[in-house]
């Protein structure tokens, strides 16, 4: 018996509003059948439309009777979702809500995301993800990811063989020890690699199916989350030494043979461990660590733009960086160099570059210094350096860069004192969430009388001194990786380079308008972000052929190749 389409179910034309890509084909594309149907097919959150399937999809997909009988457009869909969101009074309530859309129809997530991605981008990442994380157990309803523990080893390829998806490209990957500024989660920070992915489909266009998360639970050292019954990994101690490295060796090798073409992102990993794991694989395998390199790489582009508002080049800057963890030696290696690349040596585009860590100034006289701060342990005569204003005072830097997790490090007096020794400061406050910022936008401003070039990790209002409006910009990674991980799939390149984290900053610097600089802005605005990462994206994929790294042919015109790339949130006719 065939079922006749009631008149008023009208097919509806699915929405290709897009800014920047031009709509593909305006026929239906119908070679996208999911492979399932009935109910199975609603509880497929890539596949699933909800009550957006077609009469014509329902009748032919075993769906009749399972949705209410009016056919929704993807639009209307979309303006429900956030109607619902913003009715919701905290951010977490609203991050639950997104992650159970993300469970239930995908490209509904996605559509909803790219276009108020302002909006949604701190509820589904920083600085609400973090409370997701801390509650993770508490808040669990579905699973979404893979987990692998000590117990899994020798065994790590059949798990990742049953992610029921085959053509991944970009894993992310954590163990869980430091996720954000909050410390080990263990694994509770699986919520960190999901939301990482979300960023890397909304603001990159990296297709959903192609994107897995990953935690490596290997225990947690955190006393509360051993003795919290609802804690759902292993309520065990922290595996270390050789039993860690060989499950990470393990992990490694199982990616390469069963996701052979997946770039693999190291995430929140510990800085003992993260160091010594980018240093290990990343000229044997296709890898990065966002923490040290893309952090690098944002912070590295508001040097740049800084530059263009105070006509200072690159190697004019002397940089005191506060903090000398994974984020401050990360931006310093690579501001060293692209100092180099504009002819200093690389002593001297060291010796332009001061860390402060918990104890003191890194310095030659101390014996403590961990590897990777070393090369930064320079020798002066400006006796000894207790603290950051007495750092400021002996070593007069340009820019004061704070990645250490401490709040209000960057005193008025340093502020002032900053003030006094530039007539245009670089005052980059990046610590993570807004309560650990080491100043606000309105202390850097107000304190340097209008002068200082602000921006920030987390995200600060608009502020207004002496009659003129400041844009604080925020040195937010998600301007980079996702472009990043565009190129580099893109061209399947066989690694990832400092040079391509170089490139994508100077592609972002490039983006930001006179009119930004003029309110002090460092970055273009996010609701560009699709644009900015196709743009990163061929930035890195240039190299990715100057270097031979790339796998595939250079396309005749790469630029279209990668917007063509990018994934629309759009409905696919199944039938
Ligand atoms: P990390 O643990 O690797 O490093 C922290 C460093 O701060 C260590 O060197 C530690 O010795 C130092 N430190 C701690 N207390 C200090 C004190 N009182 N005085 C001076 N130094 C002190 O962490 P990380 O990954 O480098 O991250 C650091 C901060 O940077 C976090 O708040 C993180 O949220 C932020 N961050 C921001 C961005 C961004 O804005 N795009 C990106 C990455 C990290």
């Amino acid at each position: 018996m065939t079922t006749k389409s009631p008149k008023r179910a009208s097919t509806p034309v699915p929405s290709h509003a897009n800014g920047f890509v031009a709509s593909r084909s305006a026929k239906a594309d119908t070679s996208h059948h999911p492979g399932r149907t009935g109910i199975d097919l609603l509880h497929d959150p890539l596949y699933n439309k909800g009550t957006a399937f077609t009469y014509k999809e329902r009748q032919k997909l075993g769906l009749l009777g399972l949705l209410p009988p009016r056919v929704s457009t993807l639009k209307a869909q979309a303006t429900r979702v956030i109607a619902n969101v913003r009715k919701r009074v905290t951010d977490l309530e609203k991050y639950v809500d997104m992650l159970s859309l993300l469970d239930r129809n995908e490209t509904l997530y996605y559509r909803v995301v790219t276009d108020n991605i302002e909006e949604i981008m701190p509820l589904i990442y920083t600085p609400t993800v973090g409370k997701g994380c801390q509650l993770y157990a508490h808040l669990f309803r579905r699973s979404r990811g893979l987990f692998i523990t000590k117990y899994e080893k020798g065994h790590i390829k059949e798990v990742l063989q049953n992610w029921p998806r085959k053509d991944v490209r970009v894993i992310v990957v954590t163990d869980g020890q430091r996720i954000l500024g909050l410390g080990d989660l263990g694994a509770s920070g699986m919520g960190i690699p999901v939301g990482k992915l979300a960023l890397y489909t909304a603001c990159g266009g990296i297709p959903p199916g192609q994107t897995l998360p990953i935690t490596l639970d290997v225990g947690t050292n955190n006393p509360a989350l051993l003795e919290d019954p609802l804690y759902l990994g292993l309520p065990e101690k922290r595996i270390e030494g050789k039993e860690y490295d060989d499950l990470v060796q393990e992990f490694v090798e199982a990616v390469q043979e069963v996701f052979p073409k997946a770039l693999l992102q190291f995430e929140d990993f510990a800085n003992h461990n993260a160091f010594r794991l980018l240093e290990k694989y990343r000229d044997e395998i296709c890898t990065f660590n966002d923490d040290i390199q893309g952090t690098a790489s944002v912070t590295l582009a508001g040097l740049y733009s800084a530059g263009r508002i105070t006509k200072r080049k690159l190697t004019d800057e002397v940089i005191l960086f506060h903090g000398a963890g994974e984020a401050a030696i990360g931006i310093g290696d690579l501001v060293v160099g692209a100092m180099m690349a504009e002819g200093l040596t690389k002593e001297q585009a060291k010796a332009r570059c001061w860390f402060m860590d918990s104890k003191s100034l890194v310095d030659a006289s101390r014996t403590d210094l961990q590897h990777h701060k070393l090369p930064y342990a320079h020798k002066h005569n400006h006796g000894p350096v207790p603290n950051l204003l007495a750092a400021v005072k002996a070593i007069k830097p340009t820019a004061l860069i704070g990645v250490s997790g401490m709040a209000q490090q960057f005193t008025k007096e340093i502020i002032e004192e900053m003030a006094r020794l530039n007539k245009r400061p670089l005052i980059f406050a990046l610590s993570n969430p807004t309560s650990n910022a080491e100043c606000s936008a309105e202390q850097a401003y107000s304190l340097s009388d209008g002068r200082a070039i602000f921006c920030s990790g987390s995200p600060f209002p608009t502020y207004v001194y002496k009659g003129q409006t400041f844009v604080p910009g925020q040195g937010n990674n998600a301007y980079i990786f996702p472009g990043v991980g565009l190129g580099v799939v893109a061209v399947g390149s066989k690694r990832v380079t400092d040079e391509m984290f170089a490139e994508a900053a100077r592609a972002l610097a490039l983006l930001v308008t006179e009119e930004d600089l003029k309110q002090g802005a460092l970055f273009p605005p996010l609701t560009k972000i699709r644009e900015i990462s196709a743009r990163i994206a061929e930035a890195v994929a240039e190299v990715c052929y100057k270097r031979k790294l790339a796998t595939v042919p250079r396309p005749k015109d790469l630029r279209k190749t990668i917007l063509d790339m990018q994934y629309q949130p759009e409905y696919k006719e199944y039938v």
